[in-house]
């Protein structure tokens, strides 16, 4: 999709530090991370949020927790993790591409913000 940002990230137009990529997924870090390890998960294909997705998407969300399983194992995580997607102004979404944070390497609080 023309001007979204993390298209452009996905395709490699605009810089990004990716810690793992496949033919569905692209994780990279976030730019102002909130925690020791702060991650993005999104998919190649532009989705605008969990909102849009269909049944028919299973195959893409099955590759995006894989990913967050991987890339939790390479970042050694084993103490814990978060995986949060902001949906819609309420929740904060500023990048209308689907994305999962994937969050630790400190003791998280709950509830969040
Ligand atoms: P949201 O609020 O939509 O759930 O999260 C968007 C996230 O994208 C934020 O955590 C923000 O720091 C991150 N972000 C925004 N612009 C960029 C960028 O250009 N590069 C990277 N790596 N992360 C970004
Ligand atoms: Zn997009």
């Amino acid at each position: 999709m023309d001007n979204c940002l993390f298209c452009k990230i996905a395709a490699g137009q605009i810089p990004s530090k990716i810690v793992y990529q496949d033919d569905d997924v692209v994780v990279f870090e976030d730019i102002n991370p909130q925690a020791p390890q702060h991650v993005l998960i999104i998919p190649r294909r532009h989705i605008t949020s969990v909102s849009d997705l269909r049944a028919a998407d299973g195959p893409v969300l099955a590759s995006i927790f894989m990913a967050a399983q991987k890339v939790a194992s390479d970042l050694n995580l084993e103490r814990g993790y978060r995986l949060v997607s902001n949906i819609g102004p309420d929740a904060g979404q500023a990048v209308f591409h689907l994305h999962f944070h994937l969050l630790g390497g400190r003791k998280l609080g709950w509830p969040p913000g």
